[in-house]
């Protein structure tokens, strides 16, 4: 197993699944590569900017309902948090609750912090955090500068945490210590694994940890498991530190993503036997079929489970075949996370759209539980062998790659992608919610998006008229992996 729980962080990506951002080739040799332990990262010898595990982990964990979060660090190392309250303020209207914004401190370490320690300053805050938002666990996110200069914030957590008797968390996040952003979920769900979730005090068998990003599927999702005399139960976003104490007593846990759900699903399997449902993600008709099989075999509701697979697909297949008609031919570039590109390159495949290109942002060699994605393995199988590449959204060899291949559409899921190749006149689309495409309803929900986004490109069209990129005629002449250099150990 690749989780640790006796550690005080969670190993890194590159340290435990071999995770990797530097690759160009296709999914069937990546695959074999994977498979044969040949699978070496490639370095870049230019790199823009990129994003910082430390947001994903405060991003996630400031949307639990009663906690609070201290950022130790410099002030910059906060500026996420201006999406991370959008992102829950909108989560709170979608669920008709009263509005309020995350509750985040930020200790504003400066130079001179730097130089004689931040020990104070953190104190100073985890007691603001204590008495400004009565908090039921106050979790302490690292940044670059607290790790650089050795900050002992356990101890301090330590100290605190034995006064105020509730859980006072360090979670080990700082952006320098993994290239691959995703590790700051996993710090996250190292800190609940480890000091939130309790042993279980009984067992629900009807209950289901359902994990998500924002969980704006929350009625679909709790449809389709009442068929089968299920409840989900939501999270990590939007629960309380009760709620998520007790996710050690669900039958089961299922993940909007493989790239989110790998830490905590199979840690809470490891420590508490609640069984991780490994399965392609329920996007699209394939990906649900699979989603729901591998959890019947867990609940042992099998027959169910076909019945109702069945009958949805029935359900939709006109109108599936009404779409796919219109979007025959068309070509698509997907540019996404691992797990979401190479789940939705097969779900654009089921909507009739050929794949030409499908980039992601890294690479997972293994899931926790130890097999290569599901999905990856899937695609792998196809006979078309999709041209497949990973980088840590570098835009500019996205941007030189849409312009060599130029795809009818390209797909995305990250707003700093989407809106530069909108600007070079492309249709894009841009999958933020989690729930685009969930199951047999969503597919059909994206495939007239993706009919809207082509039948009516006039302000990409308008865009690309006006808008100086920022790369030159030079760049976009280049080979787009000019600067991935050989593979490296
Ligand atoms: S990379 Fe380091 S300095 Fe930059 S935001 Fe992340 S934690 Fe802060």
């Amino acid at each position: 197993m690749t989780i640790n729980i006796k550690r005080i962080e969670a190993v890194t990506r590159e340290g435990r699944l071999g995770s990797i951002t530097g690759y160009t080739g296709t999914i069937k040799d990546l695959v074999k590569k994977a498979k044969t332990g040949c699978l070496k990262n490639k370095e870049r010898c230019f790199s823009q900017a990129t994003n910082c595990s430390s947001g994903c982990a405060q991003g996630y964990l400031a949307r639990i309902m009663d906690s609070a979060i201290v950022n130790h660090g410099a002030k910059g190392c906060s500026a996420d948090v201006i999406g991370e309250n959008t992102n829950f303020l909108w989560g709170q209207n979608i669920r008709d609750l009263e509005k309020r914004n995350v509750n985040v401190i930020n200790t504003n370490m400066t130079e001179e912090t730097t130089v004689f320690g931040g020990l104070k300053k953190l104190r100073d805050a985890i007691w603001e955090a204590y008495r400004r938002f009565s908090p039921k666990a106050i979790f302490i996110t690292t940044s670059c500068a607290s790790a650089i200069i050795g900050d002992d914030v356990k101890s301090v957590a330590d100290e605190i945490e034995a006064q105020i008797n509730i859980p006072v968390v360090p979670v080990f996040c700082e952006g320098f210590r993994s290239k691959i952003w995703a590790s700051g979920f996993d710090a996250a769900f190292h800190a609940l694994l480890t000091r939130i979730v309790k042993p279980p005090k009984e067992k629900h068998p009807e209950i289901i940890n359902m994990l998500t990003f924002n969980g704006s599927g929350r009625d679909y999702v709790a449809e389709i498991l009442s068929n089968f005399g299920l409840v989900p139960k939501f999270g990590i976003p939007f629960s309380t530190i009760e709620d998520i104490s007790k996710m050690s007593e669900s039958a089961a846990t299922m993940s909007i993503c493989g790239t989110l759900g790998s830490y905590f699903g199979n840690g809470l399997e490891q420590k508490y036997g609640v069984p991780y449902i490994r399965s392609l993600q329920p996007h699209g008709i394939a990906g649900m079929d699979n989603w729901l099989r591998e959890l019947g075999k867990v609940v042992g509701k099998v027959e169910e489970i076909e019945e109702y697979i069945k009958q949805e697909k029935e359900k939709i297949a006109p109108e599936l075949e009404e779409i796919k008609e219109k979007l025959k031919g068309k070509t698509a570039v997907v540019g996404m996370g691992p797990s979401f590109s190479h789940n939705y390159i097969r779900v654009l495949g089921e909507l009739g759209i050929k794949v030409i290109w499908g980039a992601s942002w890294h690479f997972d060699q293994e899931y926790d539980h130890g097999s290569i994605p599901e999905s990856t393995i899937e695609l792998s199988e196809k006979e078309y062998d999709t041209p497949i590449s990973v980088c840590d959204q570098q835009n500019f060899e996205i941007l030189n790659l849409l312009n060599k291949l130029k795809p009818d559409l390209y797909l995305s899921r990250h707003p700093g992608t989407t809106v530069w190749p909108t600007k070079m006149g492309i249709p894009s689309v841009m999958v933020a919610d989690e729930f685009s495409a969930f199951g047999y309803r969503g597919i059909i929900d994206l495939g007239y998006r993706i009919i809207d986004a082509l039948a009516n490109n006039n302000l990409a069209l308008s865009l690309s008229k006006r808008v100086k990129l920022p790369y030159t005629s030079w760049w976009f002449q280049q080979d787009t992996f000019k600067f991935l250099e050989d593979e490296v150990k």
